[in-house]
């Protein structure tokens, strides 16, 4: 696959759409139009806001408002984008992507010349995100459900303690800490392993996790793995121990999120074991030079949020050096290691951050509060969403 010739571009306005409205898509939009005032860049979403997907479990726990969380669309992209507000994507491929547009409710065909997908993750219950709707009146609705499914239940189960799970984990601890002191609630996390987190985690970092959220009264079981049952929608099973937990009122499967990838026609998009798309080291999909993907639908290591301003550099550069035709005008996304914090609710937090010689350190937990858990970087809402 090539992509057209820099003479066939030279004649008219270089069109590129950009898949998805959230952190890394609002971003690209915003900075190549900046870079590229006469680019035409749409910018395709299926909801008319953006969202901090980061507080989404704050959210939904009841400790933020909707209006904390999210900022309109049209407040966060520069008024040369188009927004496209979809219902559905029906297909893309290397030239255009069909959508059923929210607003005329017909079928319509973008055309492309350079296409970003920047769709994002389906974390789990009670943050599917792809679930929150296309307004914020859809998502209220979505989150309210979810609260009070978690206000009512009396036995919940967490399966995974990565990070999206212990920041739920530490999100429930904190607000219900006295139903959790009681016993009136209980709440089970499973892992795995033999402490939360993997080894790729300092030890002290895995341990002060462990004995913030057992200070929380949360039961902690580990060396298991918990199974839905799907024939009884109240039962868990732990496989390892082959033990039953019953009266199971929520069950959130918090094992890793799945790739957010709209539907195409494109026989060669070459897609990770799980179904991330595959990417160069300039952020090109393999087979198709006019495609990139970047944040969490490519399969890079270090593609999380806190890697956003060196996906966007690496993007900008590389966009034009497609356009241009230029080939040795590309330039290498590589994700060095970078400070990390959890929040364990918003008064808790553990992270570690690499120092020069020495290594990976713990840092201390105050800074993680201060920085991460007290706010979940609502604070910073604008630029979190893309805004510059
Ligand atoms: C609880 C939690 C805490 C986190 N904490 C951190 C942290 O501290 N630091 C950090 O670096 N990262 C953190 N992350 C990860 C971070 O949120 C993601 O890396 C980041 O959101 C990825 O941005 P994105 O733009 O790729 O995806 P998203 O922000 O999810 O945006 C994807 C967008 O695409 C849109 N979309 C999806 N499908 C379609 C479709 N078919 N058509 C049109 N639009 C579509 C969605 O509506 C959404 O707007 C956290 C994640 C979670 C869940």
């Amino acid at each position: 696959m090539t992509a057209p010739s820099s003479s066939t571009w030279s004649t008219q306005k270089i069109k590129i759409t950009i898949i998805g409205g959230g952190i890394f898509g609002n971003s690209a939009a915003n900075n190549l139009i900046k870079a590229h005032p006469s680019y035409e860049i749409t910018l395709i979403s299926n909801r008319d806001y953006a969202l901090n997907v980061m507080a989404s479990h704050r959210l939904v726990v009841d400790g933020f408002n909707s209006k904390q969380v999210t900022r309109p669309l049209s407040s966060i992209i520069n008024n040369k984008v188009k927004i496209v507000v979809v219902q559905d994507i029906t297909n893309f491929d290397d030239k255009s992507t069909d959508i059923i547009s929210m607003a005329s409710n017909q079928q319509i065909n973008i055309p492309h010349d350079i296409l970003i997908l920047a769709t994002g993750s389906i974390w789990t219950n009670p943050i599917l995100t792809n679930e929150f709707g296309a307004n914020l009146g859809q998502m209220d609705q979505y989150v309210n459900e979810q609260m009070e499914q978690l206000k009512t239940a009396k036995k919940v189960v967490i399966a995974g303690l990565g990070f999206v799970g212990i920041e739920l984990a530490g999100e429930l601890g904190h607000k219900f800490k006295k139903e959790l002191g009681t016993g009136q609630k209980k709440i089970i996390c499973v892992h795995p392993s033999d402490s939360v987190l993997d080894e790729n985690y300092k030890h002290s970092i895995r341990s002060s996790i462990k004995d913030y959220l057992s200070e929380m009264n949360l039961t902690l079981m580990f060396h298991d793995v918990a199974l839905f049952d799907e024939s009884d929608p109240n039962t868990v099973i732990l496989r390892s121990s082959n033990t039953v937990i019953e009266d199971v009122d929520v069950f959130y499967n918090c094992t890793g999120p799945k790739p957010n990838l709209p539907p195409t026609t494109l026989q060669e998009l070459d897609l990770s074991n799980r179904g991330f798309v595959k990417v160069k080291k300039t952020l090109q999909t393999l087979n198709y030079p006019n495609i990139f993907a970047i944040g969490d639908i490519n399969n890079v290591p270090g593609k999380n949020m806190n890697y956003r301003e060196e996906h966007i550099q690496v993007l900008k550069q590389n966009v034009h050096a497609v356009v241009t035709s230029n080939k040795s005008g590309f330039k290498d996304y590589e994700a060095k290691e970078k400070a990390l914090g959890i929040s364990i609710g918003p008064k808790a937090g553990v992270g570690q951050a690499p120092v020069p010689v020495v290594g990976t350190i713990k840092v201390p937990d105050m800074l993680v509060v201060m920085y991460k858990s007290k706010t979940l970087y609502t604070d910073k809402l604008n630029s979190i969403l893309g805004k510059i």
